[in-house]
């Protein structure tokens, strides 16, 4: 038997979620369809439990610098067990109030793998035939793991959340931001860490200043960075792991290899071809810009298009889909322009806009002006470290519109989300300048630049 639906949601991650949620608000028949845990990537091995490893590496930091405030800690160890069972723990309680709301919203979830049959026709592992007047794609994506000799020996963001001690010496491989958060949790508690990059630094996809800052940070934490590193082989001995780059060097004596070099998008099972869905060179659902896919009545959101991979972007993508699908909003869909992104590294990095590269290309150099500010910060003036932050706005022309806002420091992840709604507003500098500053504040450098 066929069962219909007004509309069918693959995959119970952000996106899909979200879009479900708000569907059903509107009075839609909806049915979640999702093999794993609710809650996707962010809940499950993503946002969430990356902010607690990053909660439990700020309070090793917090420790550190105890003593310039003249307490006497010192770190007796720091029990891994303990703090993973909690974080478990937390994570499964988001999964029951993930499941509650979805009853709560009469949405139906089948717990298992959907795939096309049809435009609209869905079947699953579990035998269920489904049809759909809306069917959207929001299974998001896997991490990569490389096809070299010896891959396998290494672990994944997922097999992170799996570690069940602190792995004494760390070999991390990837530049971007999952690789340097991750990198940078171990490093806090403990594990020694070298993390090979490929090219000449770290976050290579953001404004300059901020990846050359945070090698810096992450060379001062004790992180051996090492550049214009391509592994090329693993393999497992006596003395732990070897990695074997393609330049001949060995990096050896490792109990975990963690690979951080990319994520591609859940869409080789779904018989997308089967249904005429396109997709794009490396798999993701083409979509244009109110995330309708290339055949009528399908969508897609989220990761598994490829375009700006963060929960908040999935959910507000999921959200105004279901404005536009059921509530008669014909225009409403997601600007990509302007997406605020924080990277929770040591410190944290919080990004909106333009890179001064970018704003340069697209504005020409006449055009562009750039204020930056860096200092160590007030909390810093008693402890031993002395971190630097760094702050850069971006404006273009004579009324000098802020259109890129970059910091590395700490706060940096809190006091973004402020200047973002700026940016997006069109805020110039001279509205920054009129901003009463809030002291004694990192923040206020923000307002106070010449
Ligand atoms: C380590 C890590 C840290 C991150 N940190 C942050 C952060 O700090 N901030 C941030 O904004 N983003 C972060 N992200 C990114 C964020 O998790 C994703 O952008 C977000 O989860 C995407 O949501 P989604 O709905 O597209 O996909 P997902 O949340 O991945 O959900 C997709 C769901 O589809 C299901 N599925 C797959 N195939 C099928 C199928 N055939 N049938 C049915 N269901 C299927 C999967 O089981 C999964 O539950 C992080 C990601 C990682 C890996």
């Amino acid at each position: 038997m066929v069962a219909s639906y007004d509309f069918v949601v693959l995959g119970g991650g952000s996106g899909g979620l979200a879009a479900a949620q708000r569907a059903a608000e509107y009075g839609a028949r909806v049915v979640v369809i999702e093999p794993a845990r609710l809650g996707g990537t962010c809940v499950n091995v993503g946002c969430v439990p990356k902010k607690v490893m990053w909660n439990a590496a700020q309070l090793a930091h917090a420790l550190e610098d105890a003593g310039g405030y003249g307490f006497s800690v010192t770190r007796h160890g720091h029990d891994w067990g303990v703090l993973k069972s909690r974080r478990d723990a937390y994570v499964k309680r988001l999964n029951g109030i993930y499941r509650r709301n979805l009853e709560r919203k009469s949405i139906e979830w089948i717990q298992a793998s959907g795939r096309f049959a049809g435009p609209n026709r869905i079947v699953t592992d579990q035998g269920d035939d489904i049809r759909g007047d809306h069917v959207l794609i929001a299974t998001g994506g896997y991490p990569i793991v490389p096809a070299l000799p010896g891959a396998e020996l290494g672990i994944t963001s997922d097999g992170f959340f799996e570690l069940e001690a602190l792995p004494r010496r760390t070999i991390v491989i990837g530049s971007g931001y999952i690789a340097v958060e991750l990198a940078g949790v171990l490093r806090a508690l403990g594990s020694e860490v070298v993390q090979l990059v490929r090219y000449g630094g770290v976050l290579r996809s953001f404004d300059d200043v901020l990846g050359q800052q945070l090698v810096e940070h992450m060379g001062a934490a004790g992180i051996d960075v090492v550049t214009g590193a391509v592994p090329e082989s693993v393999r497992s001995g006596e003395g732990g792991l070897t990695v074997q780059t393609a330049d001949g060097r060995e990096f050896e004596g490792f109990d975990c290899l963690l690979w951080a070099i990319g994520r591609s998008p859940n869409t080789a099972e779904l018989d997308l071809d089967g249904a005429d869905v396109a997709t794009g060179p490396s798999g993701h659902v083409v979509v244009d810009a109110y995330q309708n896919a290339s055949v009528n009545g399908v969508y897609a959101v989220g990761d598994v298009t490829g375009k700006a991979q963060l929960t908040p972007v999935a959910i507000a993508a999921g959200r105004r889909l279901a404005d536009r699908l059921f509530d008669g909003q014909s225009d409403r869909h997601l600007s990509y322009e302007n997406i605020p992104s924080v990277i929770f590294s040591h410190p944290p990095v919080g990004t909106v806009g333009l890179s001064e590269a970018k704003a340069r290309e697209r504005f020409g150099d006449g055009s562009v002006r750039v204020f930056r500010s860096e200092f160590v910060p007030m909390y810093n003036a008693l402890t031993e470290h002395k971190p630097r932050t760094v702050m850069k706005l971006v404006t273009v022309g004579e009324d000098e519109r802020v259109v890129g806002c970059h910091l590395i420091g700490a706060g940096a992840d809190e006091m973004l989300q402020g200047f973002a709604v700026a940016v997006t507003m069109g805020a110039t500098k001279a509205d920054l300048d009129d901003t009463v500053a809030i002291h004694p504040t990192s923040a206020e450098e923000l307002v106070t630049m010449r």
